[in-house]
């Protein structure tokens, strides 16, 4: 990972560098590339405009790392009412959440008792729930309320991290779950004994996760732009004999629109992740440290004018 990379992802998690950032004129327009508004009516609006090119929506209200039970409430609250408003206007969405904006750091089982009650109101809407998969530091907390949750309800699309070296073996024991999986890379800055460095690395691993998860789970998503992944995927369902619906690509709002577009012409199910709300910050640092480019238009939007 390089030192840049390391840098924003560290500047994410600091409030020091959150307070000067949002204080600074940041472009509007740099904000609004990856996130839809500010409201559950903006990221719906972009959902269904979505859904008229044939392209599905994963709705996420901005927030992650909470500290106070009454704003953990606060989220359920609102994911509450972003799947009744979704089911609705009947858009053609699933919902993504963070365990630790349901409270996971607080306590697991007040975090399990929401992630629970949204799973009952998502499958009363006859919705899908996702879950995001976060810092290392979470990760086992996050899987043991996931289990617990999978012993009484259908089991959430859940996220691994193919970069993180224990994500093989954490996979073994999900497949028995039926654990429905959507595979990603990896955001966050992990140290060299926790996850894989390199890039060639981690295609091969991403390679080897994608055959796994269509021997071993329930209808896998791969949630990439990277265009030889998602061709790796094409081939694996192939090989298979499966067709295009067999599985799904997913990519994030504002990045690679025209491969998004592409592929949900050629008959692939695609989903785009549409993040919404004011906690936009630790969201955007990430999507900067994915990709240099973004990080000069960044520094020319913190500049004047
Ligand atoms: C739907 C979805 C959900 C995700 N959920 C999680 C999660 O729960 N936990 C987690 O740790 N990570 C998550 N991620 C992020 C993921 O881990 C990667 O950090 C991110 O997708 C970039 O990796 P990539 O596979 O697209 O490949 P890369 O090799 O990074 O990118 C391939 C190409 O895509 C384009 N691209 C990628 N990112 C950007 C960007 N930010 N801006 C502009 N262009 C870009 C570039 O053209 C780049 O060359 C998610 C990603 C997606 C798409």
């Amino acid at each position: 990972m390089s030192v840049t990379r390391r840098a924003l992802l560290w500047l994410g998690g600091r409030p020091g560098a959150q307070r000067i950032v949002q204080r600074t004129p940041l472009s509007r327009s740099m904000v609004r590339r990856f996130v839809a508004g500010d409201t559950l009516q903006d990221a719906l609006h972009v959902i269904a405009r979505e859904n008229r090119s044939g392209i599905g929506g994963i709705l996420d209200e901005l927030g992650e790392g909470v500290h106070e039970t009454a704003m953990a409430e606060r989220a359920a609250a609102d994911y509450a009412a972003a799947l009744q408003a979704s089911r609705q206007q009947a858009v053609d969405t699933t919902v993504a959440v963070k365990l630790t904006q349901l409270g996971l750091l607080i306590d697991q089982e007040g975090c399990l008792s929401r992630i629970a009650s949204l799973c009952d109101q998502a499958e009363g809407a006859g919705m899908r729930l996702e879950i995001d998969m976060e810092h290392s530091d979470v990760v086992d907390a996050t899987l043991q309320v996931y289990r617990r949750l999978a012993a009484s309800h259908a089991p959430p699309r859940l996220a691994v991290q193919a970069y993180l070296h224990r994500t093989p073996g954490d996979l073994r024991s999900l497949a028995e779950l039926g654990t429905p999986i959507r595979l990603v890379k990896g955001a966050y800055s992990e140290p060299e004994d926790r996850a894989l460095q390199s890039q060639e690395e981690l295609s091969a691993r991403y390679r080897e996760l994608t055959d796994w998860l269509f021997d071993h789970h329930p209808d896998p998503a791969f949630g990439t732009h990277d265009g030889a992944m998602i061709g790796y995927a094409q081939t694996a369902a192939r090989r298979r004999g499966l067709g295009r619906q067999s599985f799904e690509v997913q990519m994030l709002y504002g990045v690679r629109r025209d491969l998004q577009q592409e592929l949900a012409r050629a008959g692939y199910r695609v989903r785009v992740y549409v993040p919404f709300g004011s906690a936009w910050y630790p969201y955007l640092l990430r999507r900067l440290a994915e990709r240099p480019a973004n990080l000069r238009f960044f520094l020319r939007s913190l500049g004047p004018g």
